[in-house]
């Protein structure tokens, strides 16, 4: 079956159209047992459209589909530089399908049409096109050895990976994984979030014209404890790289290590930390912080919810941050006034909630927002909360909502022990005209990502990834290609 609509709003007029069925061995078919999902818009609570819904058995022929691809016209049966070509041609078709993709990611995921356009489908295609750089460039090394053989080592692919996404940045955080897995010649089965499938499945029309092999790209919506799990306990999966919360991450993990030890790479949760010091410079830092905490209505991995400001700043930031909310239009993400917008559905509406009413039962301060607006939708006020107790779960634990809490320090000492004193360790930033404490605050800190005088500028040479509980193992960058290859190490005597 095929979606399609036309949509007429100020940011975005024209029509989306997209195949609803699984996406296996090069053609869109149902799902085995015909099982399908309902999706809907949050911005309105309504019926978006029905996709088909992956069971085990559709992995299972996923996972076939893939190996099939790997055994005949994929990995070593092709040169690197036609892979790098497919990539390119890939990115081409990602460049003319900008508007498309982006009002999907709008209707189906809530994702502000112009910065899911300006921002996240370009951020697709530069990686497709960072990666077709390496493709034919990923190069082992010859080794010098005493007795004089001949030694060398070679990245391999690892052959079949499975790919798990949350719904929050849908295509954009796929291709992070996506790009580089292919590019060094793996064979993948994509499991899209069961609440954001759409972009995925355009996507996997846009492989096909591009003219990828059938089975390389094979694209299967399905819930967690049904798509997801069989394919993490698949046996004949190599690999999976999953982005999503702790608690999954841990359940990965552990249907790799009970099946067939597959590597994972796992990008779980945050509760960064903005340390404010004294000298930080407002202009530029106010700006930053809020859309640290509130863009995309905090549902971003990487957003910095606690926020720690030296003692001296404390009294002009915070009433500064708070009058800025004011300004801060929630909308639509059609609406070319909105700056973020809904919640992606009503379970992390309530969770959200849930979440406020624990802050203030736990004596918190609210300084701001603390409701859903009275619209339909599901859409949460910029909440911000101070006084807070450091055991509260609000302090403690990630939200995924426009929730902030606002810490006073006094010594640099004691701004990293807070900052420290969490399970995550995602990314944090510090906002200091410093350079001598950048480098030292930034040592110090317990993160796999430091932002100086910046939120979070991500970009496709750069890696990222977790330490702690958020997870281990690189997206981005060079780093990511060792994710999806083997090393191999050949003796030759000679
Ligand atoms: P989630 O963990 O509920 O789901 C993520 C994906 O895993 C979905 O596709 C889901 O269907 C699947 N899944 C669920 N249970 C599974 C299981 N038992 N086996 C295999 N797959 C399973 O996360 P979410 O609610 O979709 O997304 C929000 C979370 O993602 C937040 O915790 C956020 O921090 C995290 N996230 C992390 C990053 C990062 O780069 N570190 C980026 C974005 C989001």
């Amino acid at each position: 079956a095929t979606f399609s609509t036309t949509i007429d709003s100020e940011t975005f007029k024209g029509s989306v159209s997209v195949n609803t069925g699984l996406f296996i061995g090069g053609k869109f078919v149902e799902a085995i047992k015909q099982t399908t999902i309902d999706l809907h818009n949050p911005a309105d609570g309504s019926v978006v459209t029905q996709v088909s819904l992956a069971g085990k058995e559709d992995i299972d022929a996923a996972v076939d589909a893939a190996h099939a691809a790997l055994n005949s016209s994929w990995g070593a049966h092709v040169p690197a530089h036609t892979r790098a070509k497919l990539l390119h041609k890939l990115a081409d078709l990602v460049e003319s399908h900008v508007d498309e993709l982006a009002a999907l990611e709008c209707l189906n995921a809530g994702r502000n049409y112009l910065q899911a356009k300006n921002h996240d489908i370009l951020d697709v295609s530069a990686n497709l096109r960072y990666y077709a750089g390496w493709a034919d460039k990923h190069h082992g090394q010859t080794v010098e050895t005493a007795d004089g053989r001949l030694a060398y080592t070679r990245h391999e692919p690892i052959g079949v990976c499975g790919i798990i996404v949350p719904w929050n940045f849908p295509i954009m955080l796929t291709m992070w994984k996506v790009a580089p897995a292919l590019a060094t010649g793996n064979c993948v089965v994509l499991k899209p979030s069961e609440l954001t499938p759409l972009t995925a499945l355009k996507l996997a029309a846009l492989v096909h014209e591009a003219g990828f092999p059938a089975g390389v790209l094979n694209v299967v919506p399905g819930t967690g404890a049904g798509a997801g799990q069989a394919l993490t306990e698949h046996m004949r999966v190599g690999k999976v790289s999953f982005t999503g919360s702790t608690a999954t991450g841990r359940a990965v993990m552990a249907a790799a290590a009970r099946s067939n030890l597959k590597r994972v790479t796992l990008e779980l949760g945050g509760k960064s930390p903005a340390i404010v010091f004294d000298d930080a410079d407002l202009a530029v830092s106010v700006p930053e912080i809020l859309k640290s905490l509130f863009a995309h209505s905090g549902q971003v991995c990487v957003a910095g919810t606690r926020v720690y400001i030296q003692e001296g700043i404390y009294d002009t930031l915070v009433p500064i941050l708070v009058g800025a909310l004011g300004a801060f239009a929630l909308g639509d993400g059609f609406d070319p006034k909105a700056v973020a917008g809904p919640l992606v559905s009503q379970t992390q509406l309530d969770r959200v909630l849930g979440y406020i009413e624990a802050g203030k039962a736990a004596g918190a301060t609210l300084l701001a927002g603390g409701s859903r607006l009275d619209r339909p939708g599901y859409f949460v006020a910029p909440t911000l909360f101070t006084d807070v107790p450091p055991t509260a779960s609000i302090m403690t634990e990630e939200i995924f909502g426009p929730v902030g809490v606002l810490v006073k320090f006094t010594t640099e000492a004691e701004a990293l022990a807070l900052a420290n004193a969490s399970d995550y360790g995602l990314t944090s930033q510090v906002y200091t005209q410093h350079l001598e404490r950048a480098v030292r605050v930034t040592r110090a800190l317990q993160a796999g990502n430091a932002f100086v005088n910046m939120f979070s500028m991500l970009c496709p040479q750069m890696p990222f990834g977790g330490t702690k509980q958020s997870g281990f193992g690189k997206h981005l960058g060079q780093a990511a290609l060792d994710e999806y290859t083997i090393l191999k190490a050949v003796h030759i005597r000679v």
